[in-house]
């Protein structure tokens, strides 16, 4: 492949990003050492801040560099409404709507047995105290319409419902097996208007 440990090191590194495989990271590798190395300097010391800053916010889990995430922490938000979606992507979906105005639990990921994500990779305790926290009077699911995504919200209405709480879901306007991020903002404020 190379001669260079340095230059096998940062192909291996580079395949550990999803989709890519030894030819893509050996590309990426090449350009940057061949024609970017600020560039190679900027993602060092980027990847360096973030992976040493970066959490999750302790209320709804989306990534923040505070304890508490800005959202979380915005007195105008509706503390009555919880909105459960499956990453931040999706959450900038439904905040580029303008049509939301609650509170977000981000489940940073999906139900996905046959990857090994299960309820407590999801934080699904944490969410449901926090539904039950008498604040909380409504959880929306906009999980994604995709048979994951459902999956997951079947769960989650599932460990409601025995709690005595009746979540809504958004509406199908959304196209089936699409996610949330790629759906255009007028389809998901109209299907975030007609939950049911
Ligand atoms: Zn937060």
């Amino acid at each position: 492949m190379s001669d260079t440990n340095a230059l096998d090191a940062l192909i291996q590194a580079l395949r550990r990003l999803p989709g890519v495989g030894v030819k893509s990271a050996q590309r990426m590798a090449f350009h940057l050492l061949q024609h970017d190395r600020p560039g190679a300097q900027l993602l060092a010391q980027a990847l360096h801040e973030a992976s040493a800053h970066v959490h999750h916010c302790e209320r709804c889990h989306t990534f923040t560099e505070a304890q508490v995430c800005a959202t979380c922490e915005d007195v105008r938000r509706d503390r009555s409404q919880l909105c459960v979606v499956e990453t931040p992507a999706d959450q900038s979906a439904m905040e580029r709507t303008g049509a939301y105005k609650g509170l977000y639990f981000v489940l940073m990921g999906k139900l996905s047995p046959l990857d090994g994500v299960g309820p407590n990779d999801l934080g699904l305790k944490k969410l449901f105290e926090r539904a039950c926290d008498g604040v909380v009077q409504e959880v929306i699911l906009a999980t994604n319409f995709t048979a994951e995504g459902e999956a997951t919200a079947y769960v989650i209405a599932e460990g409601l419902k025995t709690r005595g709480l009746r979540p809504t879901r958004l509406a199908r306007g959304v196209p089936v097996g699409s996610e949330l991020e790629y759906v255009d903002l007028g389809t998901i404020a109209h299907a975030l208007v007609d939950r049911r």
